[in-house]
């Protein structure tokens, strides 16, 4: 698949069009017309346009007056006309237009605050970015959720603690995450790394307002019981336990009772145990190495050990997948009935297994994926849920979302300050990212930690000079 760029130089922006298209090709950029596909996308003044040539041959013209120069908005024409000539090529339907960000609430948001009203912004991102009835129902659904949330936590801060270990590597996976056997014996040391990070951050955690606690990875709970009471009794002592703690319990061989009293004996008020799918063949394809009779055991467990929040995990569009593993899937979590659940599609990232073998697999098409999230949508209406926080990735089967479900008043604080992007919120461990906004510009600061465990070891003492520069952020 070749492109051709005039008068502009947007190459991201009209390859992930092009994507929309033409998933998992190669996107070459040319000067010249080649054979095969090639999409011209071009600029002049603020006219875009964009020509599709097939073999050679013009195929098809769509142009469209940006209307202003604001580069958002020439972004969108040039989007939009790059749309419009590929569909007369490929005509796949194309539910959320050529919105391709990560965080379609957010922009409801923010055209609120800019003062359009709801039909308003439903003419806009109907008209101007193609996003069906159905996707608009749902960004304002999100979006209204969010606002309260938003609203209350500016000014707070949020705290995420990464442990990346796993007993094994998903196929999909593309997390700083290791495999727990073959780095058992550094967990000890990353724990000493993590607390003394903790100690460095302890006094901004003092200074501001904790709204909400997160530790995810990796899985946490492949850690020890011993090593994950080491680890909470460290969050106790340097920061400071708001009413919103979650732990991720992702993988349920990794879960025990024990671990399960210790996290509530630390004030953990919200765990996530995650099956992806009840359907055991599939488990194993994907190298979870559990079956679903564990997962619903640990939910059990979790119970028993008083749990009141519990968040399950699901993948729609897993290898073979299709509406009766599915529909299974969500029968399984109605009999157990979760406080939330986190519908994933699934994103085949370039740093996944699957990535590499996908062409062994039998994956969901376009027109499987909606009906599987019309099953997932069914169960979580039947079970009173409602959809309260979104995101979308690159590269998702079929280009479709993830959606983060829950009963009233169950909403994780830390999912939506995650993507409303109006809160700082602190990352400890490898692979953290620290991302501060100032609440007056909106001004967004990153701060990485290096991804690798060894590194974030070894290298303890220079993350934390890194994070000297929150001085001046909170
Ligand atoms: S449990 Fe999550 S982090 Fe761990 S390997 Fe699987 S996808 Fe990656």
């Amino acid at each position: 698949m070749y492109y051709i760029l005039k008068g502009h130089n947007f190459i991201d922006e009209t390859v992930s069009v092009i994507m929309l298209f033409y998933p998992n090709d190669k996107y070459i950029k040319t000067d010249e017309i080649q054979d095969g596909i090639t999409l011209l996308s071009g600029l002049e003044n603020t006219e875009a346009y964009a020509e599709l040539y097939i073999d050679g041959e013009l195929k098809a013209r769509r142009s469209e007056a940006a209307e202003s120069s604001d580069r958002r908005e020439i972004k969108r024409a040039l989007g939009l006309c790059a749309a419009l000539a590929l569909k007369t090529a490929r005509n796949i339907p194309l539910d959320w237009g050529i919105l391709t960000g990560v965080r379609p609430a957010k922009l409801v948001s923010e055209a609120w605050n800019e003062g359009y009203d709801t039909d308003e912004i439903r003419d806009i991102f109907g008209r101007k970015y193609l996003v069906s009835p159905k996707k608009l129902e749902l960004m304002i659904r999100v979006a209204e959720q969010e606002r309260n949330i938003v609203e209350n936590g500016i000014g707070k801060i949020s705290i995420y603690i990464g442990i990346p270990f796993c007993p094994t590597r998903c196929l999909y996976c593309s997390f700083t995450s290791y495999p727990l056997e073959r780095y058992k014996s550094r967990v000890d040391e990353y724990i000493d790394a993590l607390i003394k990070e903790m100690g460095f951050v302890s006094a901004y955690a003092a200074g501001n307002e904790v709204e909400s606690l997160y530790i995810g990875g990796g899985t946490p709970t492949s850690l020890t019981e011993e090593q994950l009471e080491r680890l909470l009794c460290a969050v106790e002592k340097y920061l400071k336990i708001p009413a919103e703690f979650t732990v991720e319990a992702g993988r349920p061989d990794t879960v025990t009772l024990e671990k399960l009293r210790i996290l509530k004996e630390h004030n953990v008020s919200r765990i996530s145990i995650n099956p992806q799918t009840l359907n055991d063949g599939t488990l194993r394809l994907i190298g979870r190495e559990h079956t679903s009779a564990q997962f619903f055991e640990a939910f059990e467990l979790a119970r028993k050990a008083g749990h009141e929040h519990i968040n399950t995990d699901i993948i729609l569009g897993l290898p073979g997948e299709k509406e009766r593993e599915v529909t299974n899937t969500m029968k399984g979590l109605e009999e157990l009935s979760p406080e939330s659940i986190t519908v994933h599609t699934l994103a085949v990232k370039r740093a996944s297994r699957l990535k590499e073998t996908l062409e062994s697999y039998d994956m969901a098409d376009y027109a499987l994926m909606e009906r599987l999230l019309n099953i997932a949508g069914e169960y979580t209406e039947k079970m009173g849920m409602i959809p309260y926080y979104m995101y979308r990735q690159k590269n998702m089967a079929g280009n479709f979302e993830n959606v983060g479900w829950c009963r009233e008043g169950c909403q994780c604080i830390y999912n939506v300050a995650i993507m409303e992007e109006k809160q700082s919120i602190i990352a400890l461990g490898a692979g953290g990212s620290t991302k501060t906004v100032d609440p007056r510009t909106n001004r967004i600061e990153r701060i990485f930690n290096v991804k690798s465990v060894d590194d974030y070891i070894t290298r303890i003492d220079e993350m934390l000079e890194r994070k000297k520069a929150l001085e001046s952020l909170l």
